[in-house]
């Protein structure tokens, strides 16, 4: 069986590799590979305009038209990735018998139709498939106009594999790490998971519904994996578990044999660590296994709404946590913690006090902007607009909040002040 799977373009006002990968995607093609599906990879992402450091870097992009709703918005949209040109040739002669499609951010839905297009086009009658975060999270809008034949959610993989007649072996495939070497020519990175999922349940945040389950993978199979690419001289390492640190044990077995095979490579961990399950040893790990600017969960300081978002982390544990940071060998500015920006009857001034003690304590402080979330409980506070998926984009969401766009500005400004001194 030939199966055409296809990452699409971002299209959005801004968009940058900071390590973004397929990962689910991936895993399912490594998964179909080994059951011997005959699996052609397009990347729309794949090309770079720039190579930035731990490779990251710009992505190729081209201006285009915006969604009517954006009018009154004063920048551009642009197609990020390979120009369409460039697709139609890619696609030109394969032969599949199904085409795959996935998804990550729900408002980037319209590059998926881009595809679905130009797919029809050239392969009329053949079966297109969507999966990922938006089929998953907007599946009711994604078989409405993604275009696509079948759309599944994470839920229905069960269903998907069916499909292919191919057996679905939860443990299996959850314990796959992607074959990177049969998808991309050259790396820049190497995406990897230690886990699924998310103990916790923050309100803001979709996980549950995205992987319910908390599933961790053999801890042998991690370290061959990173031992494999290293000794292929890649350098940097991108962790994107939810939740590494919880029932720390594991981790730390993880991170002594990092440490005691030496590799010299770099670890980077755009989703949060959680500050509550670091110990002096775990500290030490972390320093020593080569952590580049560790990013930490906090969010706010403020304890109401730390309930209401999640109740992780309080101002000990954060204090905590960064001096033992400060003990095991980081400098000032060599740890990141992430506070959220955005949330609709949040005080900015107490963000401002939050960013200004962060700064006291040496950390940096790493902006996440908030936007609402189909699938999680506070998205069930949004009037039925925000259905459309367009309007999920943490980019814009602040223009909706008209009144509050210049404190944003400010606030934004003054975090890059503050780092900067670090
Ligand atoms: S925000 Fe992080 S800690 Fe909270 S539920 Fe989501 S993944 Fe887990």
């Amino acid at each position: 069986m030939n199966i055409l799977a296809i990452n699409p373009w971002i299209y959005d006002f801004a968009a940058y590799d900071f390590w973004l990968k397929p990962y689910g995607f991936l895993v399912i093609l490594s998964y179909l590979k080994q059951k011997k599906a005959n699996v052609s990879y397009i990347d729309c992402l794949e090309e770079k305009l720039t190579s930035a450091t731990f490779g990251r870097g710009k992505y190729l992009n081209e201006i285009i038209e915006k969604p009517k709703m954006f009018d009154s918005i004063p920048r551009y949209f642009k197609r990020y990735g390979i120009s369409l040109d460039k697709f139609r040739e890619k696609i030109r002669d394969k032969k599949p018998d199904y085409i795959l499609i996935t998804s990550s951010m729900t408002y980037w839905y319209p590059g998926i139709i881009e595809a679905a297009n130009i797919l029809k086009k050239e392969f009329p009658g053949i079966k297109i498939v969507l999966g990922g975060t938006y089929a998953t999270l907007c599946k009711d809008h994604a078989k409405l106009n993604s275009g696509c034949d079948f759309v599944f959610g994470n839920e229905e993989l069960g269903d998907f594999f069916k499909l292919f007649g191919i057996e679905y072996d939860f443990e299996k495939l959850y314990a796959t790490l992607p074959e990177y070497d049969d998808f991309y020519k050259t790396l820049d990175y190497i995406v990897f998971r230690t886990s699924w999922g998310c103990p916790f349940n923050c309100n803001y945040c979709a996980i549950k519904k995205l992987f319910p389950d908390f599933f961790r993978l053999p801890e042998d199979k991690v370290i061959n994996f990173i031992k494999k690419y290293a000794a292929g001289g890649m350098k940097d390492f991108v962790l994107y578990d939810d939740a590494f640190f919880y029932e720390p044990e594991y981790a730390k077995r993880i991170l002594r044999a990092i440490n005691e095979l030496k590799l010299n490579i770099n670890f980077h961990t755009p989703n949060a660590l959680h500050l509550r399950f670091l110990d002096e040893e775990m500290a030490a790990l972390l320093k020593n296994s080569g952590f580049v600017n560790p990013h930490f969960g906090l969010e706010t300081l403020d304890s109401s709404l730390q309930k209401l978002w999640g109740d992780k982390v309080n101002r000990d544990d954060l204090v905590k946590g960064l001096n033992l940071l400060k003990n095991s060998g980081f400098k000032n500015g060599g740890v990141s913690v992430y506070l959220l920006l955005g949330f609709p009857r949040q005080n900015l001034e107490d963000l401002r006090k939050d960013v200004e003690f962060l700064n006291s304590l040496g950390a940096r402080v790493s902006l996440a902007e908030f936007s609402p979330v189909p699938g999680t409980k506070l998205f069930e506070e949004y009037p039925p607009e925000f259905k459309e998926p367009l309007l999920h984009n943490n980019s814009i969401f602040g223009f909706f909040q008209q009144d509050k766009i210049r404190d944003f500005w400010e606030i934004k400004n003054f975090v890059r002040k503050l780092n900067k001194k670090l």
